[in-house]
């Protein structure tokens, strides 16, 4: 149930995901008034938790809770009572080039590379140096396997689209935790009866007179000022138009993040376990040319009965031009390769949610273009006294994370809250 909305509110928020409703959480503190508009039907966002597709509750968007010893959804879980499962060091489960188990050691052997390229990318962010991830990594034992993980699966861009400057400023996501009823209904306990009109598209967002004046699909509101809270993907794509024309130094800004894809592909099977561990991570190593199609696996997370296959960068954003049915056959296929007996003997079925062609993501999530940081904070500074972006693109070193979407988001209702005082005080 949402309260009734305020008219003429001192600020606009656009958007219901963690930033917008931390946001709103904000400025329901400071005794500011304040409305949320919320394009969907409900609130969340990219965090997201469904379960009637599987009769078990999945995680369409955001799952890990990263960094977890000072992330809000920590504490969140644990006062609201949900099950929070250590992630921090899951079982490898690794297969060679052409799907034979990997021997003991290739996991031994994995780390140590993962823990030098990691190193060697820190290093030269450290030193300054702002380009391609790709043009530093070394050549090292399964070195293809964790630049697949990290580049299309993490960041979700391919490893010559990673800034090094951005890798080294990016905090570290150990430990974490999964959640057994989903992050997304975590995320979802933020709404305390805020005022959010849903089903309320902006159009348009006019700040060439003293406020704001926002143009939605169920008509105009005024207000004093407006936190933006929508995707870079969104920002993008121009469905929402701003007049005046943004600032050089915010388009400049804007066009120096990229919009990433990760693609989630749950797999439900019938209890079987198909010889996967719960909670392992199942990969493969591959060639370099291949870099960035990799499709790898979680299984069974937190004891549900699916598997979640995970491609990203440049190869899903591809193969989500060819559509749910073609993406799912593509994982099982991927999968059947690496268990060694048929498991389409136990599959029920499967889904990918659509983040690349959704119009109210336009992406998963984003990243710095190699040579453009310190985009993120640009984008961040508040426009004209009364327009400021927030949401996990202008998250600093949490960016891309639905935590770093809450700290932006309450950042953002606390900067423009004082500049509206500021300037009540001065008339
Ligand atoms: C597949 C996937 C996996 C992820 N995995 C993780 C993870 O494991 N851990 C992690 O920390 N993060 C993860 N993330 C990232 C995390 O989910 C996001 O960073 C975070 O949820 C973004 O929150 P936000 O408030 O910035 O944006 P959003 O959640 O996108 O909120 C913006 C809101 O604006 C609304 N909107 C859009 N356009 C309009 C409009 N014109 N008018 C009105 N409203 C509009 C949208 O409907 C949306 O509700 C993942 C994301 C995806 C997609």
């Amino acid at each position: 149930m949402s309260a009734p909305l305020p008219t003429n509110p001192d600020i606009i928020i656009i958007g219901a995901g963690s930033s917008g409703l931390s946001a709103a959480k904000k400025l329901q503190e400071l005794g500011t008034s304040y409305v949320v508009l919320e394009a969907s039907d409900r609130i969340g966002g990219r965090a997201y938790t469904e379960s009637n597709i599987f009769g078990q509750p999945v995680d369409h968007g955001c799952s890990w809770i990263s960094g977890s010893n000072d992330n809000i959804f920590s504490n969140l879980g644990k006062i609201n009572n949900f099950t929070l499962v250590d992630h921090s060091n899951p079982k490898i489960e690794m297969f060679e080039r052409d799907g034979t188990k990997s021997p003991k050691e290739a996991v031994k052997e994995y780390n140590k590379s993962e823990f030098k390229i990691k190193e060697i990318l820190r290093d030269t962010g450290r030193r300054g140096i702002d380009i391609p991830a790709s043009r530093v990594i070394p050549k090292v034992p399964y070195g293809e396997c964790f630049q697949n993980w990290e580049g299309a699966l993490n960041y979700a861009v391919d490893v010559d689209q990673i800034s090094t400057a951005e890798y080294w400023n990016t905090k570290d996501t150990q430990p974490s935790f999964i959640v057994k009823e989903g992050l997304g209904n975590l995320v979802a306990t933020l709404n305390n009866n805020f005022p959010i009109a849903f089903n309320t598209s902006v159009l348009k967002i006019d700040y060439s007179g003293s406020g704001v004046k926002v143009i939605t699909s169920n008509g105009t509101i005024l207000a004093k000022a407006c936190i933006c809270t929508v995707s870079i993907g969104v920002l993008k794509s121009e469905k929402i138009k701003f007049t005046p024309k943004l600032p050089n130094k915010t388009q400049k800004a804007l066009d120096g993040i990229q919009m990433g894809l990760l693609v989630k592909i749950p797999l439900l099977f019938d209890g079987s376990r198909l010889g996967f561990t719960e909670n392992s991570f199942v990969q493969y190593d591959i060639a370099p040319e291949n870099i960035g199609s990799g499709c790898y696996f979680l299984a069974w997370p937190t004891g549900h009965d699916y598997i979640v296959a995970f491609i990203g960068g440049r190869f899903a954003w591809n193969l989500s031009k060819q559509g749910e049915d073609e993406i799912v056959e593509y994982a099982l296929s991927k999968l059947e390769t690496l268990a060694g007996y048929d498991i389409r003997k136990h599959f029920l079925k499967g889904f990918a949610f659509d983040w690349a062609n959704n119009p109210l993501s336009k992406g998963s999530y984003s990243a710095v273009k190699p040579g453009c940081y310190g985009a993120r904070e640009m984008l961040s500074e508040p426009v004209a006294d009364k327009l400021i972006f927030a949401g996990e693109a202008t998250a600093g070193d949490l960016a891309g994370l639905v935590n770093g979407a809450y700290e932006s988001g309450k950042m953002a209702a606390t900067r423009i809250s004082n500049i509206i005082k500021l300037k009540n005080k001065s008339l």
